[in-house]
């Protein structure tokens, strides 16, 4: 048996980052996710018994306590304080990222294969092209009857291996996006030259400029007797893509994917722009990437398909990956052969995993099983708790232009299982505008309701609608703890009704503002992470935490807004009456003053 081989990778120590360590540093105390009472009551020199008395928490318990009391325990030690980023997957894998490209320990020597993606309009011949180039250029091995079941291939021109994504029928590419992944190096869009540019071209143009990736263009279906590649770049430049062969820098490749006709050049121009982009990895280092797809084989269990996007990955490594800790009990190349080993730029599947990731998940190889059970520990109880966090509260946003007498907004994210139906939809909804209502849609596609159309919608208080189509799987859960409203249709004009309906119900309702307390600023707190805490007192009325707050400085309103947290000494209070002194902390303002006046409001719909 061959000896057991000493494992020379660079690997991460993730504690010197990650592990959270509740310290004293520069006079300032930092903190993470899971303070507990007694450490740092401890470090403060403070007695716990008291501190817990002041703060109602039961000391024998140790318990573990929120930013709000670890940050009141400063304020009574009088020291300053700041949260530490938490562990969460998204932090953990940005922070080795950066560590990565901080590269400190030598400069990355390895030449990395291109990851190539290849979009366009449906029915353009994607996949066509993707078969061909498989069934012509796939490495070694089984050629013919190979049975593609991974989201990604490598293929091998002029002894240059490509990597090519396969994005249909799954998001992977807007998924990856989403988590800030960009391992796509070069886009291919497609474009049937008997059809030339088509909403899903111009998205996926959109797409690839976002991601600023370079932009290579297969004209395809040049047997096609409509074929016009004269229209397709006129088209192309009127979209505002700088062609080659007009001074810019996009070459356009006519090809027939169904003979292969012009793909061998197509493949060539990709490994001249690869040539250019000289794009570099680490090899001897703990691998680090990127899931694309996942799956379950009845013999074999879960299956992972990953890229790495640095560094090696071996059988029986032990990784992070998503939140979980696991081990990679055999690693298999599109072809399903075993391999010892996988490097930058590679797709590979990972079996045994036990879980099922992600799809758009990191993945990091790490050897020391105690800091990865502790970090992924973490990331889901850091999670767990975010998620617990999360209140439905009216969009003030929503109730200002009430109150400003703006016209209401209803804002929709449609996605449809084809083109023609998304067009009828888009195109009536957009009809279904009042004078009282704005009906407007900010995004619509092909596909299922993925990530990044739950980040949308969340961010902009859209709903969703998904006529023919669904939301993924794997965010279901996400969408609920987010109260993102998607709503899924297989009957047209239920969608319509029930926009209808939803404007009819926002025109009825009236808000009123109604002023209930004055007070003064006293004196200004101030604190890193928590932010302005402004001490004050009532002097006429009341305030109430639910209340929406006017900041008025000689005479000016300078900003008017929700409160974060109200409190009487160290107690959150719901409201404070008139004479009182309090401390408020704003959700989205931290620049009162000495002296500045608050004026408290609420509001009320008017029934
Ligand atoms: P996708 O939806 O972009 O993946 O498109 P497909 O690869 O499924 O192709 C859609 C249709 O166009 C199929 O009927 C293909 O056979 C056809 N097609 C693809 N490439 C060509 C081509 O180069 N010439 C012609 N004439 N038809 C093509």
């Amino acid at each position: 048996m061959a000896k057991k081989q000493k494992d020379t990778r660079i690997q991460f120590n993730l504690s010197d980052f990650y592990v959270e360590k509740l310290k004293i540093e520069d006079g300032k105390l930092f903190f993470g996710t899971n303070t507990r009472l007694e450490e740092v009551c401890k470090l403060l020199e403070l007695e716990p018994k008291k501190i817990a008395r002041k703060l109602k928490l039961d000391k024998n318990e140790n318990p573990v306590i929120d930013d709000d009391q670890v940050a009141e325990i400063a304020m009574i030690k009088g020291i300053e304080f700041e949260k530490v980023q938490d562990i969460s997957e998204e932090n953990v894998m940005s922070q080795i990222d950066s560590l990565v490209l901080t590269k400190e320990w030598d400069t990355p020597s390895f030449e990395r294969q291109a990851i190539v993606t290849i979009m366009g309009h449906v029915d353009h011949g994607k996949t066509t092209l993707l078969d061909n180039i498989r069934k012509t250029k796939v490495t070694a091995g089984e050629a013919g009857g190979i049975t593609q079941k991974i989201g990604a291939y490598q293929t091998t021109y002029n002894k240059t291996k490509i990597t090519f994504i396969d994005t249909p029928g799954h998001a992977a590419f807007s998924e990856m996006r989403a988590k800030g992944a960009s391992v796509t190096d070069i886009v291919v869009i497609i474009v049937a030259a008997d059809d030339s540019l088509m909403p899903q071209t111009k998205e996926s143009i959109e797409h690839a400029q976002a991601a600023g990736v370079p932009i290579i263009v297969a004209a395809n279906k040049m047997d096609s007797p409509g074929a016009n590649l004269d229209k397709v770049k006129t088209d192309l430049a009127g979209f505002g893509l700088s062609l080659e062969e007009w001074g810019g820098d996009i070459p356009v490749m006519p090809i027939t994917a169904t003979t292969g006709e012009g793909v061998d050049k197509l493949l060539e121009v990709i490994v001249t722009q690869w040539e250019l982009l000289e794009l570099k990895a680490f090899d001897n280092m703990n691998a680090t990437g990127v899931v694309i797809e996942t799956n379950t084989d009845p013999k074999r269990g879960s299956l992972t398909t990953v890229l790495v996007t640095n560094g090696t990955i071996k059988r029986s490594d032990n990784i992070i990956i998503g939140e979980y800790y696991t081990k990679v009990k055999a690693i298999t190349d599109e072809n399903g052969a075993n391999l010892v080993e996988a490097h930058a730029g590679e797709p590979v599947e990972l079996f045994g995993l036990g879980e099922s990731p992600e799809v758009g998940s990191r993945f990091v190889v790490t050897n020391n099983p105690a800091e990865a059970k502790a970090i992924t520990k973490t990331m889901v109880e850091v999670r767990k708790n975010k998620n617990r966090k999360v209140e439905v509260v009216a969009n003030p946003n929503d109730i200002f232009a009430v109150l400003d007498n703006k016209k209401k907004q209803l804002n929709y994210i449609v996605k449809a299982d084809s083109f023609g139906v998304l067009e009828a939809i888009t195109k009536k909804i957009k009809e279904l505008s009042t004078d009282d209502v704005d009906v407007n849609i900010i995004s619509e596609g092909i596909g299922d309701f993925t990530l990044a159309d739950m980040k949308l919608a969340e961010s902009s208080g859209a709903k969703g609608i998904c006529f023919n189509t669904k939301v993924q799987s794997s965010i279901r859960q996400d969408v609920l703890n987010k109260s993102v409203e998607v709503n899924e249709y297989s009957i047209i004009y239920k969608i319509f009704d029930e926009i209808e309906e939803a404007a009819a119900s926002l025109k009825e309702k009236v808000f009123k503002e109604t002023k209930i307390g004055e007070a003064k600023v006293l004196q200004i707190f101030e604190f890193s992470k928590i932010g302005t805490i402004t001490g004050s007192v009532v002097t006429k009325g009341k305030f109430t935490n639910k209340a929406i707050v006017e900041v008025v400085r000689n005479g000016e309103s300078i900003y008017k807004g929700e409160i974060e947290s109200l409190k009487i000494e160290k107690d959150n209070v719901k409201s404070a009456a008139n004479g009182k002194e309090f401390g408020l902390v704003f959700k989205n303002f931290h620049a009162t003053k000495v002296d500045d006046q608050l004026i408290a409001y609420i509001i009320e719909e008017v029934k």
